[in-house]
């Protein structure tokens, strides 16, 4: 640390099953939330995982009435979960269970927001709600985002061409069911695009100046079991022990940027997905290795102390297995950067970044990263 003094807040508002048939096992968690449940989900990871049938079957036994949304898209937009907001209203819904990856489980939560405040999806980022949101029970199908135990839901914001995440001590999921069950039906892209983004969440998080002695403890075993798996992940090599741990290291990056937040990968990496539909975790990753030597004058011993726990003897060698995980064939301008740097110089998390950014700092990061791909 470089202070002498020790002063932080921590605190994780979610009540965490993990192993396999957790839901079954504790369904009796599904009967305090009341009689009627809206279950968000996407088009087929409910289906696909298995979540869904294991979660009907629970809320039958306990007669609690349900409605299945599943109309969440990759990236949810404010229209989208304004839909899944009125349809929960008019079910007078006394909760919401989110099952997906980060989509539906961020939708979920403004489902769970707009259900009971009649107000534009637009004003959730004001973070004020009249109304608390109703409880939200998580069910991650993809080990990337930690969703299932942070506060955030992040929706893309058509007006400002970008993604915008809101999010309070209320939007916190009640409880997440983690079970690496469901994790067995994603396609190996989506399981190596998310394991890179819960990365990317120990890495930002480790690296940010709202870091605190316990999210760094948390950040480092999350890398440290990302480093592990770097084999596994190239090689598609992925039996159940191994989704098990991938899963309980996005578990960890969410509770890091529970109290960091994230910095500059995170606000770059918005406009590749929001411009080039690149998945989130994938964008992260194509920054990831300038992102960490931009930083280096300003974080030599904790980069130093990654790359060990990585098992890489230096930035260089990491890039090499980032380019070796992720493929991309996007194109880029040089216009087309200078406005993703704009876009990303307005997000606030880009104040938390380690080393001071200039909008000149931004361009170059991804000049790097992109345009010789
Ligand atoms: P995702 O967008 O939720 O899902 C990606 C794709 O994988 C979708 O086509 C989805 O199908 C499919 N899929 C998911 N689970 C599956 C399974 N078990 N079997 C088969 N297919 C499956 O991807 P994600 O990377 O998990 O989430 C990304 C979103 O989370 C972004 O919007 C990102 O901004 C956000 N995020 C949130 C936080 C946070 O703290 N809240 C942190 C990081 C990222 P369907 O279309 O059927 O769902
Ligand atoms: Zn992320």
């Amino acid at each position: 640390m470089g202070s002498d003094m020790m002063q932080f807040k921590f605190q994780i508002g979610t009540k965490v099953f993990f192993g396999k048939g957790c839901i079954r096992e504790n369904k009796a968690e599904f009967g305090k939330y009341g009689k009627r449940a809206v279950i968000v989900t996407g088009k087929s990871s409910g289906r696909a995982s298995g979540a869904l049938e294991d979660v009907t079957s629970v809320l039958n036994e306990l007669e609690i009435q349900y409605y299945i949304y599943e109309g969440v898209e990759n990236n949810p937009s404010l229209e989208n979960v304004k839909e899944g907001g009125k349809k929960a209203s008019e079910f007078e819904a006394d909760f919401i269970i989110g099952i997906g990856g980060g989509s539906p489980l961020d939708a979920a939560k403004a489902v769970a927001t707009l259900a009971v405040n009649d107000m534009e999806a637009i004003e959730l980022y004001k973070n004020v709600f009249n109304r608390k949101p109703l409880p939200v029970i998580a069910i991650p199908t993809t080990s990337g985002t930690g969703s299932e135990v942070t506060p955030y839901s992040i929706l893309t914001r058509k007006d400002m061409q970008t993604k915008m995440s809101f999010g309070n001590e209320d939007t916190f999921p009640k409880v997440a069911f983690l079970d690496a069950t469901y994790t067995g039906s994603m396609s190996n892209d989506v399981m190596v695009n998310t394991a890179v983004d819960a990365l990317s969440h120990a890495v930002e998080g480790y690296l940010s100046r709202r870091s605190m002695p316990v999210s760094d403890v948390i950040a480092e075993e999350a890398i440290r079991i990302f480093g592990k798996y770097i084999p596994y992940l190239l090689g598609q090599d992925l039996n159940f022990q191994v989704r098990e741990e991938l899963l309980y290291m996005s578990m960890l990056g969410g509770m890091v940027i529970a109290h960091t937040g994230t910095t500059i990968m995170h606000g770059m990496g918005y406009s590749l997905t929001y411009f080039k539909g690149i998945p989130h975790g994938k964008a992260n990753g194509l920054l990831m290795k300038e992102y960490l030597e931009f930083n280096y004058p300003a974080a030599k011993e904790k980069i130093d102390h990654i790359l060990r726990l990585l098992n890489q003897k230096d930035v260089e060698a990491f890039g090499k297995v980032m380019n070796q995980m992720l493929h991309c064939d996007e194109r880029f301008t040089g216009k087309d950067i200078e406005e993703y740097a704009l876009l990303a110089m307005k997000q606030r998390s880009t104040s938390s970044n380690i080393r001071d950014v200039s909008r000149e700092n931004l361009v170059q990061i991804m000049e790097k990263s992109l345009e010789k791909k």
